[in-house]
């Protein structure tokens, strides 16, 4: 199944087909992320090598995205200025990372020769630069976000019909409480619930009073449907990639 599929399916019912974020097809992917651990590996090297050519180019923060027809890297170099762009043309019934291999490659290469014949490298730099486009995105766009976000499980969540920032606000104890008293009416065996639900009912309420009374945090760091390179590595996606034409990446 090629990545374009994707334009017939996401207007599917079906919301386990997802896109792998290292190769763009659409799959049942269920609760996996990736079609496979070495699908993503085999992104992670590549980006590896494109990291050697970011060091070259100082480059402080990155993002990798890629559309059915092209790849799209923004770059921010250290201190200011704005961010570079390059839109790289994607081959037939290749896949992104060895369209990335073919990218990495022929901008090193380019890197290298403008080295060598000047001896400097800000002027390979600057060289390798001009070939970008600027004004695209803003910096705010290429800088992982981090967020924090309750450390529970999610099935407790849904049991109570609360959200997550409900219990990390500040009126979580009253928030988690009604919350349960809503649920416990409806569910309530004695008035005609199921005594199974009002158990999953009342033990979600234990776990999340818990929680409240010893917050846990997890961090989550990075942008949503983009790699993010943040000086030393790459960071996936926080959420998936939407590879539809017309969709923004
Ligand atoms: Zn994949």
């Amino acid at each position: 199944m090629t990545s374009y599929a994707l334009v017939n399916i996401s207007h599917s019912a079906s919301n386990k087909i997802k896109v792998c974020p290292a190769c763009g097809q659409a799959s049942f992917l269920g609760r996996r992320k990736y079609c496979s651990p070495a699908c993503r590996q085999r992104l992670l090297d590549k980006l590896a090598v494109l990291t050697g050519l970011l060091q070259a180019l100082r480059v402080r923060y990155a993002t990798f995205s890629f559309t059915p027809n092209t790849l799209v890297l923004n770059m921010v170099i250290w201190g200011y200025g704005p961010v570079y762009t390059f839109l790289w043309e994607r081959s037939l019934n290749r896949k992104p990372s060895e369209d990335l291999m073919d990218m990495t490659e022929i901008l090193g290469r380019e890197w290298w020769r403008e080295h060598n014949e000047r001896n400097s490298r800000h002027q390979a730099c600057l060289h390798i630069m001009e070939r970008a486009r600027t004004g695209i995105v803003g910096r705010e766009q290429v800088r992982p976000l981090s967020t924090q976000s309750p450390k529970v499980n999610q099935r407790h969540l849904t049991v109570l019909a609360i959200s997550r920032s409900q219990i990390a606000g500040k009126n979580a104890k009253a928030s988690v409480k009604a919350a349960f008293r809503r649920q416990a009416m409806r569910h309530h065996p004695d008035l005609d619930g199921s005594h199974e639900v009002f158990l999953k009912v009342h033990s979600a309420y234990q776990e999340l009073m818990e929680w409240v009374k010893h917050p846990v945090m997890t961090r989550k760091t990075g942008l949503p449907g983009k790699w993010t390179y943040n000086g030393r590595r790459w960071i996936p996606p926080l959420t998936g990639m939407r590879l539809a034409p017309g969709q923004p990446g």
